[in-house]
């Protein structure tokens, strides 16, 4: 363990930007995207480095197979991570794009409600 930690380290410490998003701040989001937490403008543009960084990407990788490995060889019941982990990331960017779709519903439903509250507004108007 203590070996993989220092290659981890070395590894944060050269950072290149891509997507919006460096490594460094890949790197801090990983676990919170494991558990499920990653939201918004930030899971997009993590699954935008996730897919143009292979450095990253194999970092997600270990980091996935410690956190789900440990877990489940205390339980004892056999797994295919790789595959587990690549259903997570197309489950994640499935889930986005339905987020996306929603939005902009959101975003027509509000403006259609401000065309109305104006609309309301001057008929009041014109009956006073
Ligand atoms: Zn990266």
């Amino acid at each position: 363990m203590k070996s993989s930690e220092g290659r981890l380290t070395r590894r944060r410490g050269m950072s290149k930007r891509t997507a919006g998003m460096d490594c460094k701040e890949f790197m801090r989001l990983i676990p919170i995207w494991l558990d499920g937490k990653l939201d918004g403008k930030r899971g997009v543009r993590f699954l935008e480095h996730m897919s143009s960084c292979s450095d990253c990407n194999e970092e997600l990788h270990i980091q996935y197979l410690v956190k789900e490995g440990t877990a489940r060889l205390e339980s004892g019941g056999n797994f295919n991570l790789d595959k587990e982990l690549s259903d997570k990331v197309t489950a994640y960017r499935k889930k986005l794009g339905r987020k996306h779709t929603e939005n902009v519903i959101i975003y027509w439903m509000e403006a259609i409600a401000a065309v109305a509250i104006i609309f309301i507004l001057v008929l009041v108007f014109m009956w006073m």
